[in-house]
């Protein structure tokens, strides 16, 4: 007898799938398509057990979909672009380009061991010419459309890297990667003018139903909508007032000063002057631009010495002062602070000595603000003090209400939405990004690139031994024609920010080798995509860029309507951790152990000599902790089904699942029982008995089961289910027929999670053609239905036992089965009863 042995299994099925080319998807109209996509990952040369866990998520569901008659696209690529590639080269003295392919080519031979249901025919890089020139005939579309715009912006400039970095890439005022304190520059950039689609961003979420609630919470937040109010103070010493948005201008009585970004044009003018304004705005250019950063940020700030009016007391007057942690592209760059309702107004105040005026009070407790900002939330009812608008208690949001229609009425002010979500500055001064195709002319300025000059090409000769774009070095890539006036020019040397390629990557998988970026008939038989799988770390820049992307590919004709949203349904999945297993050097510094080296017992952990083990569960794997458990090794030594059924098995999708050794075992004992159950029942040849009813419904409610499990993304619920059918089956003293008729059912229902073991039971049972081309096994409704049904039984009201009866029996042998209990005989305690009542399908109640 042979053994269960997935390394001769897999590679076979495997090639059994390629040779039949059965997940080559191609359009037809005549079938129901069916689009599901795992975000596609960054080629680091590695997979980690994460891959694994969101790859095998999505193809559960793609081989579902196929068993089910769909037409499945299931396509894989590589977000190429970004700074590794640079920095590996930097560090190693190799190209950006090899080091990217090279790693591509890694990891395709360690992903296809996983026998994912993947059509590869369509695999693409971003940074393959073939992709990032669509990506540029995409960009002078959308220039063309208005969705792109050039102009002067403050960034975070990191001086070490020579690059503008994201928001998300300043921590604590420094860069990410070179660690070096960010600078405020002033630089002229490209921009997508996602902020101008605020509102229709936002509105839609409302539809995207089959999303998490929390994702759509975390990008309504991001949009950032608020009603306020836009007014002017008007200087005491002339010239251009100053004009501030709030969204409490309910607090107006209790201002205490008026603050401006240091990047206030009110501030600039005054550093042409002022050698200390001057100072002041070089210092605040320290840090990042990002909100969070200054809010932790230390609170700076200048007095001007101007002075301003109170728009509702032309005798009160107020100091302009420059503030560190007020920022330009936010409203209008200036505020009026007031402290007694804001706490880092009330910070700045305290530290300049400047006044507090409370205007409004708990109803419980009227003290005055000392120390603490009273700043309740806008539902809140408070008392208030002197409000110009004649309130007296009411809550903020109706103060905040009366406040507006107040300052309408009077002329003074204006209601106003704004949103808190910026334009997307895409400008980067790499090397390893899609060129933006626009030429520098001296004559006729910027002007957009020909398309039929496009693709415009990275060049391969260039240095990285000096920090800076090497493009802005390159002897002769530059040079070109001006497209407009022919003159010489220059080609513009920004590179596209890396999340341009992950916003569109789906629509080209659609029509992966056209020579246009998308095709319509294609894009409107494939798209949407019906099922997006990825971590929740990607919930608002990479879906909110691709929610705009796909929205400005519709306006220019890449799209088709329907696809404005692109990803009908989204899931978002947990971690694959692993317990750290630590001890403390002399110094009481912790040291790290590899699982290997540790023996789990009783007792706890311990090392080999007998070291107790402290053991933190559940941690996120990090090579620097020694908890990294290599798919590779997991596929090497158990096999990809394994692997894929132990991560889909533990936990529910949407949670962390901690990988253990003890479960990767036990996984893999599971599926070689099933290999041997069903290398026993191939061979079986006992007759048909009065045992193949039960199995056949057992069966049946595992296919239903089973099947809402996958439905519902609750695939740790189907494998449950699984197990317990595995138990049936090994009991079951069925004939050979019906149980060679679970098996195989069992197979395909297995199939999703354990695709190559379920092909070879298939075969072992003697199926024809492969698992994975059956369609899904239904379970027979009239199978489904419960025929016993268990009754409580009462004696004067109280619970006394219960019994399992036939659905259909009649009242009297109810009743008589009923007062045979042992606890009711002994609850009457010999007498009679004086009624029994048998309400049928529910309860036997006995009166004593
Ligand atoms: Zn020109």
């Amino acid at each position: 007898m042979t053994r269960f042995t997935p390394s001769e299994i897999e590679p076979r099925w495997q090639k059994a799938w390629d040779d039949a080319e059965t997940f080559k998807a191609e359009r037809d109209e005549s079938r129901p398509k069916y689009y599901v996509l795992e975000m596609f990952p960054y080629p680091s040369g590695r997979i980690h057990m994460g891959h694994v866990r969101n790859y095998s998520l999505g193809d559960v569901v793609a081989r579902y979909k196929r068993a089910q008659g769909f037409n499945v696209l299931h396509p894989m690529g590589f977000d190429a672009f970004g700074m590794p590639a640079e920095n590996a080269a930097m560090a190693t003295g190799g190209h950006p380009k090899d080091w990217t392919y090279g790693n591509i080519d890694d990891m395709v031979a360690q992903m296809k061991p996983l026998g994912l249901s993947l059509d590869w025919s369509r695999m693409f890089a971003t940074c393959d010419v073939e992709y990032y020139g669509q990506q540029q005939a995409l960009f002078l579309d959308m220039l063309e459309a208005g969705f792109v715009t050039r102009r002067n912006a403050t960034v975070n400039w990191d001086p070490v890297d020579m690059t503008v970095l994201a928001n998300e890439q300043v921590i604590d005022g420094k860069g990410w990667r070179s660690g070096a304190e960010v600078e405020r520059r002033e630089l002229t950039q490209w921009f997508f003018k996602i902020s101008d689609m605020s509102e229709e961003l936002l509105e839609a979420l409302d539809g995207l139903e089959d999303w998490p609630e929390k994702v759509r919470l975390m990008q309504s937040n991001w949009i950032g909508k608020s009603r306020g109010l836009q007014f002017s103070f008007e200087r005491l010493e002339g010239g251009e007032p100053v004009t501030v948005y709030t969204t409490r201008p309910d607090t107006l009585m209790g201002a205490s000063f008026v603050g401006i970004s240091p990047d206030h044009p009110l501030a600039k003018e005054l550093a042409e002057s002022n050698p200390e304004v001057a100072a002041f705005r070089a210092e605040c250019a320290k840090g990042g631009t990002m909100a969070e950063e200054l809010e932790t940020a230390e609170k700076k700030g200048f007095d001007t010495g101007l002075k301003v009016r109170h728009p509702l007391d032309p005798s009160w007057e107020l100091p302009v002062w420059i503030a560190n942690f007020i920022l330009m592209d936010y409203g209008t760059g200036a505020i009026f602070g007031c402290p007694a309702h804001d706490q880092r107004d009330l910070d700045f105040c305290r530290k300049y000595d400047l006044p507090v005026v409370d205007t409004f009070f708990a109803l419980d407790d009227p003290q005055p603000v000392q120390a603490e900002a009273f700043t309740p939330t806008k539902e809140q009812k408070v008392k208030w003090v002197n409000h110009f608008a004649g309130l007296d208690e009411a809550t903020g949001q109706e103060a905040i209400d009366a406040t507006i229609a107040f300052a309408e009425a009077a002329g003074w002010g204006e209601g106003v939405t704004k949103f808190r979500l910026r334009d997307w500055g895409l400008s980067r001064q790499r090397y390893w990004g899609c060129p933006i195709p626009v030429v520098h002319c001296e004559k006729c300025g910027v002007v957009p690139e020909k398309k039929e000059n496009l693709p415009i090409e990275l060049p391969y000769d260039v240095s990285f031994d000096t920090p800076g774009n090497p493009l802005d070095r390159h002897p002769t890539w530059r040079d070109c024609a001006c497209p407009s006036c022919g003159a010489p020019a220059k080609r513009e040397t920004d590179t596209m920010d890396t999340f341009v390629d992950s916003s569109w990557y789906f629509a080209r998988f659609t029509a992966p080798r056209a020579e246009t970026p998308t095709v319509r008939e294609d894009a409107d038989y494939w798209m949407n995509v019906d099922q997006y799988v990825g971590g929740i770390e990607h919930a608002i820049l990479h879906l909110l860029y691709s929610r705009f992307f796909a929205r400005a590919m519709h306006a220019t004709g890449h799209l088709p309507e329907k696809s404005k949203e692109p990803f009908n349904a989204l899931f978002t999945q947990g971690m694959v951790t692993h317990a750290i297993y630590q001890t403390k050097d002399a110094n009481g510094r912790p040291v790290y152990h590899y699982p290997e080296d540790v023996v789990v017992g009783e007792n706890g952990a311990a090392l080999k000599d007998g070291t107790a083990v402290e053991v933190i569960p559940s941690a996120k794997m990090s090579k620097s902790k020694n908890n990294v458990v290599d798919p590779l090794n997991i596929i090497e030594g158990y096999g990809a089904d394994t692997a894929r059924w132990f991560v889909l098995s533990d936990s529910p999708p949407e949670r962390d699942v901690e990988w253990t050794a003890s479960g990767a075992e036990a996984a893999n004992r599971h599926l070689a029982r099933v290999w041997r159950m069903a290398d026993e029942i191939a061979a079986s040849d006992s007759p048909a008995n009065d045992e193949d009813a039960a199995l056949q419904k057992a069966l049946h409610r595992t296919i239903a089961d089973v099947t809402e499990g996958v439905e519902s993304f609750a695939f740790n619920t189907s494998i449950a289910k699984l197990y317990a059918f595995t138990n049936t089956l090994s009991k079951s003293k069925a004939g050979g027929a019906a149980k060679k008729e679970a098996m195989a059912t069992m197979a395909q229902l297995m199939a999703p999670m354990t695709p190559h073991l379920a092909e070879e039971l298939w075969h072992m049972l003697g199926r024809e053609g492969l698992i994975t081309e059956a369609a899904w096994p239904k379970a027979d409704p009239a199978l489904l239905v419960e025929d016993t049904v268990t009754l409580p039984i009462q004696v004067n009201g109280k619970r006394r036992a219960e019994i399992s009866v036939p659905k259909d029996m009649d009242k009297a042998e109810v009743e008589k089965l009923a007062l045979a209990e042992e606890a009711v005989q002994r609850a009457l305690d010999g007498a009679a009863p004086k009624k029994v009542i048998v309400v049928p399908g529910r309860i036997v109640n006995v009166v004593a």
